[in-house]
């Protein structure tokens, strides 16, 4: 709960190219931070090993997709390497609403589209500590077939060249290390002044009562 701040939760955008280790990153950082929620995509994508529906991403078939589109419950939705991913607005909403800070993780054009609607999200790009890193580790988890390893790879350029319109960049080369930068990017965008007016004006309410 952040309703010591301005009542609604702070949202946390995170964008890396694919293998720059952004779910690990979202692991450590949801456990060290419960006032923090992930707030799983909807995708077409078939689940990998090890992921959980309606943990990792809500899974669901494309005329389920297609409604959902149709019903103007997204956010966002884009296709990115064939499947279709979309945020929903309502859950976003929800959460925030409550003021829980809410994460999600979108691809580029996901994260600028959020942007435009919510003026107020924190976007982070994280990098992986190197191109020859990134293909290594992409090709070690063996999920992905050689085409798709390629059009993930060839991804990464266009990826870059819109990291600089984000508020920070993380290199990912030290988990540990990864997580305790963008828990202090959390922890010091909770403290703005511009999202603590609230606070502020129940000090000023309290006057004269308020001083010992
Ligand atoms: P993956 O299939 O590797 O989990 O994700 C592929 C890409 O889709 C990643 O860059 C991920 O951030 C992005 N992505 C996941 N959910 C969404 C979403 O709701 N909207 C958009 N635009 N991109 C998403």
């Amino acid at each position: 709960m952040n309703a010591a701040t301005s009542g609604r939760g702070l949202l946390v955008v995170l964008s890396a190219p694919s293998g720059a280790g952004k779910r690990a990153l979202r692991r450590v950082l949801l456990h060290s931070e419960p006032q923090l929620r992930f707030c799983p995509s909807v995708t077409t994508r078939p689940p990998r090993a090890g992921e959980t529906d309606g943990v990792d991403y809500i899974f669901v078939a494309p005329a389920a997709f297609d409604r959902l589109v149709e019903q103007g419950e997204f956010a966002e939705w884009a296709y990115v390497f064939g499947h279709r991913y979309g945020t929903l607005s309502r859950s976003l909403e929800t959460v925030r609403s409550t003021g829980a800070d809410v994460l999600v993780e979108k691809d580029v054009r996901g994260a600028l589209a959020l942007r435009r609607q919510y003026p107020d999200g924190v976007l982070v790009f994280v990098l992986p500590p190197s191109l020859g890193e990134l293909k290594r580790r992409i090709v070690s988890r063996g999920t992905e077939s050689p085409e798709e390893i390629c059009c993930r790879l060839s991804r990464v350029r266009e990826e870059l060249e819109h990291a600089g319109g984000y508020d920070y960049i993380l290199v990912n080369d030290h988990l540990e290390q990864a997580a305790a930068n963008l828990r202090g990017i959390v922890c010091a965008e909770r403290a703005r002044a511009a999202r603590q007016k609230h606070l502020l004006g129940a000090y000023l309410d309290a006057g004269e009562d308020g001083v010992e």
